[in-house]
C-alpha cells in the first residue's frame, strides 16, 4: 500500500503539523507550526538528521523559515530538541525554550550526544545527525510558573515530569489544546493504542502519574503528540497509558526476579504488546499492520523501554525486585 507522505497538514487556522519523515517513515515525529501575530512559533524540532526535511515541511505549509521566532522544547531528547541548534542558521530571529533543568545540554549537548553514542553506535549519524549547541543568549529558560506568548496563542508551562526530570507541556487553556511532549506517551494515526515511552535514565512511574493527574484535571479536548498527530479523546488516552506503564512496570519485575537481561526483557515487551497494537490498527490489512508494529518501534524502542524500567527498579524500588 502505497502512501504519499504529506510533510505539512493544517489541524487549525493557525496550526500545522509537520512530519519530518524519520528514518524515511511518515507519521513517527511531528513538529506543530503555530502562526499569528507573535510570530511563527515550532513545538519540538525532531533530529539532527531530519533538518532539511523540516525545513522543506515549514515551506510546505506557505511559511519562511527564516520567519521562524520561537523553537518550544518539551525536552531535551534527541528525537524532540535534536535539530534545535543547527536550525538557528536558519532561523536568524529564533530564540530556545526550554526548562531550567535541560538548559545546560543545550548549551552543551556533549553528554547527550555521548550517552546517545554508547546506545546508537555506528548509527548514530544516520539518526540523529550533528547536535549542534544552542548559544545561551539565544535560550529562554522555562519554569512551573513560566508563561509563553506565540502564534496567537498563549501558553502555561507545565512541568510534567516522568518520562524525563526536566520534561514540560505547553498548556493553552483557551483552546482546551496541550502540546504535551512525550508525557502523553506514543499513539501513531490509525491505531488507537497508547504505548509509553519509557527511557533511561529519569524514567519515574509516581512522578509521572502525578503528571498525568495533573493532565487528566485540564480536560482538554486536545493533545498534540509528537509522536503523532492530535488525539481527542484525552481523558481515556490517559488512562490507557497510566494502566500500561504499571502493567508493563509489573511485567518487568517479573522478570527481573528472573534475573532476565534488557534484551530478553524488551523481548517480554514485545511479545506482550505487539499484539495488542496489531488488534487496534484501524485498516485490518496485513501490510498496514506491520507498518504499525515498524513505526511504533521507531518511535520508542523495547530495547530502551525495558532499560528504563531496570534502572528505575534497580535505583528506587529495590524492594519490589526481593
Ligand atoms: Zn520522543
Amino acid at each position: 500500500m502505497a502512501e504519499t507522505p504529506s510533510l505539512a497538514r493544517q489541524l487549525e487556522e493557525d496550526l500545522w503539523i509537520l512530519d519530518t519523515l524519520f528514518q524515511d517513515e511518515p507519521g513517527v515525529i511531528a513538529s506543530y507550526l503555530l502562526t499569528g501575530p507573535n510570530g511563527l512559533a515550532l513545538v519540538d524540532v525532531g533530529s539532527g538528521a531530519t533538518i532539511e526535511t523540516l525545513l522543506n515541511a515549514i515551506r510546505t505549509s506557505g511559511h519562511d523559515p527564516a520567519e521562524v521566532k520561537h523553537l518550544l522544547i518539551t525536552h531535551v531528547h534527541m528525537d524532540h530538541a535534536g535539530a534545535a541548534g543547527a536550525l538557528l542558521a536558519h532561523m536568524p530571529q529564533a530564540t530556545v525554550y526550554v526548562h531550567r533543568i535541560g538548559a545546560p545540554h543545550l548549551i552543551d549537548p556533549s553528554k547527550l550526544v555521548k550517552s546517545a553514542a554508547r546506545i546508537y553506535g555506528d548509527q548514530m549519524e544516520r539518526l540523529w545527525g550533528h547536535m549542534e549547541p544552542v548559544p545561551e543568549d539565544r535560550l529562554i529558560i522555562l519554569d512551573d510558573t513560566s508563561e509563553v506568548t506565540v502564534g496567537e496563542r498563549t501558553f502555561a508551562v507545565l512541568y510534567t515530569p516522568g518520562h524525563a526530570i526536566h520534561h514540560v507541556a505547553y498548556y493553552d487553556r483557551r483552546h482546551a489544546a496541550v502540546f504535551t511532549g512525550d508525557v502523553a506517551g506514543v499513539r501513531l494515526e490509525g491505531v488507537d493504542y497508547v504505548r509509553p515511552p519509557t527511557p533511561p535514565p529519569d524514567l519515574d512511574l509516581e512522578q509521572w502519574s502525578a503528571s498525568i493527574e495533573r493532565l487528566k484535571a485540564l480536560r482538554a479536548r486536545s493533545f498534540y503528540l509528537p509522536h503523532f498527530g492530535p488525539v481527542y479523546n484525552t481523558q481515556d488516552h490517559l488512562t490507557q497509558l497510566r494502566d500500561r506503564l504499571y502493567a508493563w512496570g509489573d511485567l518487568m519485575i517479573a522478570g527481573m526476579r528472573e534475573e532476565k537481561d534488557d534484551h530478553a526483557l524488551a523481548a517480554m515487551l514485545a511479545e506482550a504488546s505487539d499484539p495488542q497494537v496489531a488488534q487496534m490498527v484501524v485498516d485490518r490489512s496485513p501490510e498496514a499492520i506491520a507498518t504499525a508494529v515498524l513505526r511504533y518501534e521507531i518511535a520508542t524502542n523495547y530495547l530502551m523501554s525495558a532499560q528504563g524500567y531496570m534502572r528505575y527498579y534497580t535505583k528506587l524500588h529495590p524492594e519490589a525486585l526481593a
